[in-house]
C-alpha cells in the first residue's frame, strides 16, 4: 500500500505546472487547507549509525489533496514561500511535530532512560521567510508551552539562506533559541553558499551533509575526503553530523568508519505517517 502510495504521488506531479492560473488556484487551496489544518506530517527516522538506534525523526509536511492526491511538499513549500502562506503553515507544522514528540516521549521515555539512552528528538524544517518573520521565536515558545515537551528534544533545521544574511536580529533569535534549548540543525550542507565559518558564527548543533555528497562516496575519493572532513571539523567543534538520503548499505559504513555519528536515508526508512512512526517508537522502546 505503501509504495503504491508513492507511485500515485509521483503520478500527480505533472498536474501541478504552475502556470499563473494553476498558482492562484493553488494559493486560494493552499489558503483553505491552512485555515483547515489540512496537512499531514510524515516522519522519516534519523538514527545512529554505529548501533543503528532509532534517535529522531525529521518531520516532513504532506498535503493530502481531493484531486491532485498526496502532494508533496517541492509542489508547494516554494510557493507559500513566495506568498508568505510559510508563515502559518509553519507554525502549524511547528505546533504538531512537538504533539508528536511529546506523544513518542509518553511512549517511549521511560523505556529509554532505563538504557541509558536520550528521549526521541523530532527536526522540523523552517524556511529562510519564516525564520525571519517576527513571530517565528513566539511560535516556537508557544510550540513547546503548549505540549510541555524538553525543548532539547526540539531540533530546527535551517538551510544556510537564512545564515548568509548577516542580520542582527537573526543573531539575536538564534541566541534565543539556543538559549531555551532548541537545537539548531544546517540543513543540505554543501549545496548552497555553505560555510564552515557558519558553524562559529552561529549556535548550530548539527550539521546535515546533503545527499549529494552521499551518493558519491563509494567511488569518488574527492566527495570521501570532504565528508570525511567536514565530519572531522564538525565533531572537533561539538557539531553533531547527520548523512542525508543513505541508500545502500556501503554508504553506512563508510560513515560510520570514517566516524559520521547519525544518518537518515531510504536504507533505513522512508518517511512514514504518525501511527507508523509511533508503532516503530514503541517496537524499539522495548528491544
Ligand atoms: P529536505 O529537508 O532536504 O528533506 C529530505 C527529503 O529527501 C525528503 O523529501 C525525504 O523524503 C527525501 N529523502 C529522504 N531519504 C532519502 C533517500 O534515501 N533518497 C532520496 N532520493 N530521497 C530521500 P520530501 O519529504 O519530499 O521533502 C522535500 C523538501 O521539502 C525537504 O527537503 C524540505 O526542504 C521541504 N520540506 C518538507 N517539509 C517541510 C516543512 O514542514 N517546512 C518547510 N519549510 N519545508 C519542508
Ligand atoms: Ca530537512
Ligand atoms: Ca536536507
Ligand atoms: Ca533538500
Amino acid at each position: 500500500a505503501k509504495a503504491a502510495g508513492r507511485r500515485q504521488w509521483r503520478h500527480y506531479r505533472p498536474a501541478l505546472q504552475t502556470g499563473m492560473v494553476e498558482r492562484h488556484e493553488l494559493n486560494e487551496h493552499l489558503d483553505s487547507a491552512i485555515a483547515e489544518s489540512a496537512f499531514q506530517l510524515y516522519y522519516q527516522p534519523i538514527v545512529d549509525l554505529r548501533s543503528g538506534d532509532l534517535v529522531a525523526f525529521e518531520a516532513l509536511v504532506r498535503w493530502p489533496h481531493d484531486r491532485r492526491g498526496m502532494v508533496l511538499p517541492d509542489e508547494f513549500i516554494a510557493l507559500a514561500e513566495e506568498s508568505g502562506q510559510i508563515v502559518p503553515l509553519g507554525a502549524w507544522v511547528l505546533e504538531r511535530a512537538a504533539q508528536e514528540v511529546a506523544a513518542w516521549h509518553a511512549a517511549s521515555s521511560a523505556a529509554r532512560t532505563a538504557a541509558g539512552r536520550p528521549p526521541l528528538r523530532v527536526n522540523v524544517n523552517v524556511s529562510a521567510r519564516q525564520f525571519r518573520d517576527a513571530g517565528f521565536v513566539d511560535v516556537v515558545r508557544r510550540a513547546l508551552a503548549a505540549t510541555g515537551i524538553d525543548p532539547h528534544t526540539l531540533v530546527l533545521e535551517l538551510t544556510e539562506s537564512v545564515l548568509m544574511r548577516r542580520d542582527d536580529r537573526i543573531h539575536a533569535d538564534m541566541a534565543t533559541l539556543s538559549g531555551l534549548g532548541v537545537g539548531i540543525a544546517i540543513d543540505d550542507f554543501g549545496t548552497g553558499y555553505s560555510s564552515l565559518s557558519y558553524l562559529r558564527e552561529f549556535p548550530i548543533s548539527l550539521l546535515k551533509i546533503d545527499k549529494s555528497f552521499i551518493d558519491g562516496l563509494g567511488h569518488s575519493p574527492q566527495q570521501y575526503a570532504l565528508v570525511e572532513g567536514i565530519t572531522r571539523i564538525a565533531d572537533t567543534l561539538g557539531v553533531q553530523v547527520i548523512a542525508e538520503g543513505i541508500e545502500h548499505p556501503d554508504q553506512r559504513d563508510l560513515l560510520a568508519a570514517m566516524g559520521c555519528p547519525l544518518g537518515q536515508g531510504y536504507l533505513f526508512a522512508h518517511p512514514m505517517d504518525s501511527p507508523d512512526a509511533r508503532a516503530l517508537v514503541r517496537r524499539t522502546s522495548y528491544e
